[in-house]
């Protein structure tokens, strides 16, 4: 198991030709490593372009969503067996912008999240609070809620395959990170919940960071305990940055 997962989130940016560009440019920096996995994350619709360039690089592919049904009458929608005919490994769910634009409920995460381990993939379920529930001193009460639910369906025998993404809703495309002290204090939670639960497994789950994490912050978030990579949504849509981190979490393996 590596040490660090990069994950690049690329949200609803990049067309066929950027695809090509981003993608060829972080595979050609990408280099074999063992403790630490680059991830890419693009729109759907790019998912074949990129899977292609990908087929004998050092860069994982992943989708940022899907639908828990393998098929049938559900417009719009795309499923995992679809997903996984492209060499994928990761599917995002329950970020905070499908939550809060697309009304994602818990109840559908769950699904998702069970019906992505049973087909062998690996979930990375984000989980996180807003401004306003901080500031009432809520934020574990809502990880433990979100946590409750979201993993509720899980096959435990294959959970230690979930990455776990730690993402406040008020540092994503802020460009103001979670302070040091609130990202290891949120991490040390997540974990022990995990032990909690999970026992041995707990230690093998990464938990990623999320939120505003960039070139000029990511050694020091990246070296707090229990941090095992980032989500990236920004600062992975330029190589250059996304590999200025991907070289710092090598820096620090
Ligand atoms: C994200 O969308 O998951 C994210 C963390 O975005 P950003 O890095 O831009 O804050």
């Amino acid at each position: 198991m590596s040490k660090y997962l990069i994950a690049g989130n690329w949200k609803m940016n990049t067309n066929a030709d950027e695809t090509r560009k981003l993608v060829s440019e972080l595979s050609a920096s990408a280099s074999k490593n063992q403790e630490v996995e680059m991830l890419v994350c693009p729109p759907f619709i790019n998912i074949p372009g990129a899977s292609e360039l990908l087929k004998d690089s050092f860069v994982s592919l992943g989708a940022q969503n899907c639908y828990f049904e393998e098929k049938g009458a559900f417009t719009g929608e795309i499923s995992i067996p679809m997903l996984k005919a492209f060499n994928l490994e990761y599917i995002i769910i329950g970020h905070s912008e499908r939550r809060a634009y697309f009304n994602e409920s818990d109840d559908l995460i769950a699904k998702k999240l069970e019906a992505i381990l049973n087909h062998n993939l690996k979930p990375i379920l984000c989980i996180g609070e807003t401004l306003e529930e901080r500031n009432a001193g809520k934020t574990f009460e809502v990880l433990k809620n979100q946590l409750d639910i979201d993993l509720s369906k899980a096959d435990l025998l294959k959970i230690s395959d979930m990455v776990i993404a730690y993402e406040p809703v008020w540092a994503i495309g802020t460009g103001v990170s979670a302070t040091n002290e609130q990202v290891a204090e949120a991490h040390k939670w997540i974990r022990e919940y995990l032990e909690n639960n999970y026992k041995t497994e707990a230690a093998k789950i990464k938990i990623l960071y999320g939120g505003s994490l960039n070139h000029a912050n990511a050694k020091e978030i990246l070296a707090i305990p229990n941090v095992d990579g980032g989500l990236i949504g920004g600062a992975s849509l330029k190589s250059e940055s996304f590999l200025k981190i991907y070289n710092t979490a090598i820096e620090l393996s």
